[in-house]
């Protein structure tokens, strides 16, 4: 008779053969690169995506569930220039796991490989949450998801050579998809050069300078704080000398500010999904700027 222990082992082992064996096991922390990933590593990854489009990305909880999944990772793939700088470090210490650790390959920080905005004159806390590497929110550029991507396909194949030729196809099939749908929102987004948007949180400079929009006022006094009433009244008479077409929020902002705003201006606010799962539209990278643009188009009307 098989002792019960036995049977258990056995079970354990027809679960390893179900799953794949050899697929890369990815801590994406936040929903973008976890979609990127997705687009560049298909069947090989599997992939854990710490947040969600509802979440503040600055402000995320060190759960056992996210220590656990660090543990497990063979690749961390996250924003860097200081956006997790809350909750990352804790991950990576309490998980004890030697591979994902700052420095090694097994940590990818997407915001290495674009040029950064925003870079802080000088650093002072009394300033707000102002990010010293420069403005981590690289995700509203499709430009930077390209730079990014490639960087990324590089590293996939580096820390899983025995894949590295699929990674390298799958790179390529995204570029091209990509090429095209930045082509095309280019096209359909021309008519918003110039115009001028007022801005929750420093979330959008990539947008802005992808797009030529003009950020003239945010309703946060300080980044990472929240819209006072008394900063929303400077705004508004702001806004008579130097008018704006509409207010701009992510889909995790709290929308009281800009609905206040947005009452008393008689302009719209348009909610930018941020990232995939930001709206209902935005299901993967693609629909992120489908839906983007035409937000923005819709409020520009
Ligand atoms: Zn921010």
């Amino acid at each position: 008779m098989i002792k019960p222990t036995t049977t258990l082992a056995w079970v354990g082992v027809l679960f390893a053969l179900a799953t794949p064996a050899q697929a890369l096991k990815v801590f994406a922390c936040e929903p973008e690169w976890g979609a990127l990933t997705k687009e560049l590593a298909g069947e090989q990854a599997t992939v854990y995506v710490a947040t969600n489009a509802m979440q503040d990305p600055h402000q995320v909880q060190a759960k056992p569930s996210l220590i656990a999944a660090v543990r497990n990772a063979d690749l961390l793939v996250c924003t860097g220039a200081e956006l997790e700088v809350g909750w990352l470090p804790i991950l990576l210490r309490q998980s004890g796991n030697p591979v994902v650790q700052t420095g090694k390959p097994g940590q990818f920080n997407a915001a290495d490989y674009v040029r950064k905005l925003d870079l802080p004159a000088r650093l002072d806390r009394a300033d707000g949450d102002i990010h010293a590497e420069g403005n981590p929110h690289i995700q509203t550029d499709p430009r930077n998801i390209a730079a990014v991507a490639q960087a990324l396909g590089k590293r996939l194949a580096e820390v899983d050579p025995s894949h590295a030729s699929q990674y390298q196809t799958r790179l390529a099939d995204f570029n091209t998809r990509w090429t095209q749908a930045m082509q095309r929102w280019g096209q359909a987004a021309a008519p918003l050069k110039g115009t001028a948007i007022i801005v929750q949180h420093k979330g959008f400079p990539y947008l802005e300078n992808w797009l030529g929009l003009k950020q003239i006022a945010s309703l946060e006094p300080k980044p990472g704080i929240e819209p006072s009433s008394a900063h929303l009244s400077n705004v508004l008479s702001q806004l008579q000398r130097q008018p704006a077409k509409m207010v701009i929020r992510a889909a995790y902002n709290d929308g009281r500010g800009s609905q206040w705003l947005s009452e008393r201006a008689h302009i719209p606010v348009a909610v930018m999904p941020f990232t995939v799962g930001g709206s209902e539209r935005a299901k993967d990278l693609f629909g992120l700027f489908d839906d983007t643009v035409d937000q923005l188009l819709k409020a520009a009307k």
